[in-house]
């Protein structure tokens, strides 16, 4: 049995209570004692960690991650060879586990069988990442696609079927419906819906007959209803959710979730100008527009007490790999929400999403050893989760995918009952 326990830190459990001193007990994959106070959990056959006050909290949550998105501009995500596609989802995914991302959420794989190659390949230990639930290439109906290279078309019912079984086979998790526009793409509006209710239904009775999740590109108001009218699990965007949405939206707030993925409407009106896509020519096309009526949205889901989740589309050459915590200042800085809050939502929520929410997303016996030391109080500066240099350890189902550096780490002689007094 391999133990490892944490001492002298500040245990940020996730449940809503303000940090405390305290020490951890991790035995094999899990969590089996947290203690607040000094001294109390010892074992000599433990690996000893000295947290010097550090904290330790829960692995992070990505509700809409593409591992298959290679910091491409929009248009050019298909365009990478498999051999090196391959390659770069690996990269994908490890810098996830870096960043303290121990649970991402599959949004669409560029390619049919990237996303699931890749999830299995962790799972088996062969390359590390975190908990993965692989998705397939988006669905849209023809000519609602975003981009055409990474998108499977399907119209009307029994073809629908067929493409949502085929995507199923492959062993994906999730599947993603791309139901409205996006206006970077200049010819699909962000306010238009391409898919009819009966054509969402069979795809989501199809999904949730093999135990498939689904969800939605929704931007529009119309996919919004359309996406809680049929059953879909995650809404992603919903940015111009409207009145009656919202009311759909929290009559079902305790079987879906929401990922506004905001950081692509930031960055697409501050970033993308290096690439091309000028702040003028964002604006013009509406992303500002977007960007404001969507933090308004976000802010009455967060009124409503709907399941809010941070996280999306990182991949793009303006929202690279590796500024995934972005979007938990955006929680706080756009949405209102206190740093506990945003904190729960990226831990404690993402448990639920994944469905275990007795097992992944907080620091308390029994659940899933998937934990961060973090330099820094997050409940102070929410940023300091974006600096890769103050999360100073990564575990991972009771493994270090990153280890606290060597002088946090106690000796063995020096824990021994017999020296404690020395
Ligand atoms: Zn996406």
């Amino acid at each position: 049995m391999s133990k490892t326990i944490f001492k002298n830190v500040q245990i940020l459990d996730s449940t809503g209570t303000q940090p405390y001193l305290g020490e951890v007990l991790v035995e094999n994959e899990r969590i089996t004692e947290v203690s607040p106070g000094v001294g109390k959990i010892n074992d000599p056959n433990a690996l000893v960690i000295d947290g010097r006050g550090q904290t330790l909290m829960s692995g992070l949550t990505d509700a809409h991650t593409h591992f298959t998105w290679d910091n491409r501009p929009f248009d050019q995500l298909g365009n990478t060879p498999v051999e090196e596609h391959l390659l770069s989802t690996i990269d994908s995914a490890k810098t996830y586990l870096d960043y303290g991302y121990t649970m991402c959420f599959g949004a669409a794989s560029a390619k049919a069988r990237l996303d699931v190659v890749v999830r299995d390949a962790i799972n088996a230990g062969r390359i590390p990442g975190p908990r993965y639930r692989a998705n397939g290439m988006e669905i849209a109906t023809t000519a609602g696609d975003l981009v055409d290279s990474i998108t499977q078309t399907a119209d009307g019912v029994e073809d629908m079927r067929k493409v949502v079984r085929a995507t199923i086979g492959l062993g994906v998790d999730n599947i993603k419906m791309s139901i409205s526009g996006e206006e970077v793409t200049g010819t699909r509006s962000a306010e238009d819906t391409y898919i009819t209710e009966e054509e969402l239904q069979v795809a989501v009775d199809e999904a949730h007959r093999r135990g498939v999740k689904v969800c939605t590109h929704a931007r529009s108001r119309d996919s919004v209803y359309l996406s809680l009218k049929t059953g879909v699990d995650v809404i992603y965007h919903a940015s111009y959710i409207d009145e009656q949405g919202m009311d759909m939206l929290e009559a079902a707030k305790d079987r879906v979730f929401v990922a506004p993925a905001i950081n692509w409407l930031v960055a697409t009106l501050e970033d993308a100008g290096q690439f091309g896509y000028s702040h003028e020519a964002a604006e013009q096309a509406g992303y500002a527009k977007e960007l404001d009526v969507a933090v308004k949205g976000v802010q009455e889901m967060h009124r409503r007490g709907i399941r809010v989740l941070p996280g999306g589309d990182y991949g793009f050459a303006w929202t690279p790999h590796g500024t995934y915590a972005r979007d938990l200042a955006h929680f706080v800085n756009l949405f209102g929400y206190t740093e506990m809050e945003a904190i729960i939502a990226a831990t404690s929520l993402g448990g639920e999403l994944f469905g275990q929410a007795d097992e992944l997303g907080k620091v308390q016996p029994g659940y899933y050893a998937d934990m961060i030391l973090v330099d820094g109080n997050p409940l102070e500066d929410i940023t300091i989760l974006q600096d890769i240099k103050k999360i100073t350890a990564v575990m991972k189902n009771g493994e270090f995918h990153r280890r606290p550096h060597e002088n946090m780490i106690i000796p063995k002689e020096a824990h021994e009952p017999a020296m404690a007094t020395v």
